[in-house]
């Protein structure tokens, strides 16, 4: 089977830091989580659109009411106190998420795959589709820094989905594929 050779491991994926990625313990929750859970991620294609960067305390304060890209957060275990507060500001990816002008107005689109539409799920993929997403995939695990067997993940992902009783389940052929490319990393 050919995989894309658009990506090798040698050629190495810039980090991005993403002030409130939280990377789960049990491999087996890291898809679930970090992509598929996380609305800074094409749903289509699985490409990291944007990420959070700390934002000023005392700017969150008076203005994050009225700025859309910044989030007020209490950590785990806070009072509601004005103190306790932070402030995380949702950075695009430059060049990853485009204005479209439509009948409906203004859009986004993902320069990945083209979707309008980058937090909806789609309809399940084709076995073929769904291997390069995974390779997209890859490169989104390898920018949150999370440690993996690439080649694993991307033949495993299209195995998963030629049986029928996965094929209808996008969701559980990428979060098994990704637990399993996770822990033959680890077991190097
Ligand atoms: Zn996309």
């Amino acid at each position: 089977m050919a995989i894309s050779n658009t990506f090798t491991t040698d050629r190495p994926v810039r980090r991005i830091h993403d002030a409130r990625l939280e990377v789960p313990d049990d491999p087996g929750q890291v898809f679930e989580e970090l992509i598929a859970g996380n609305d800074r991620v094409c749903q289509e294609c699985y490409r990291l659109l944007r990420h959070y960067e700390r934002f000023p305390w005392g700017v969150g304060i008076k203005h994050s009411r009225i700025l859309a890209f910044v989030d007020e957060v209490l950590p785990d275990g806070h009072r509601w106190d004005l103190l306790n507060r932070e402030y995380f500001e949702s950075v695009r990816e430059p060049k990853r998420l485009e204005h479209a002008y439509t009948e409906e107005g203004k859009e986004s689109y993902c320069t990945g795959c083209g979707t309008m539409s980058p937090y909806r799920s789609p309809p399940p993929r084709s076995a073929d589709r769904a291997r390069d997403v995974a390779v997209q995939l890859s490169v989104t695990l390898h920018e949150f820094g999370i440690a993996h067997d690439w080649v694993h993940l991307a033949k495993r992902v299209q195995e998963l989905k030629q049986r029928p009783e996965m094929a209808g389940n996008d969701f559980d052929c990428f979060s098994q594929a990704t637990e399993e490319a996770i822990d033959r990393a680890g077991s190097k």
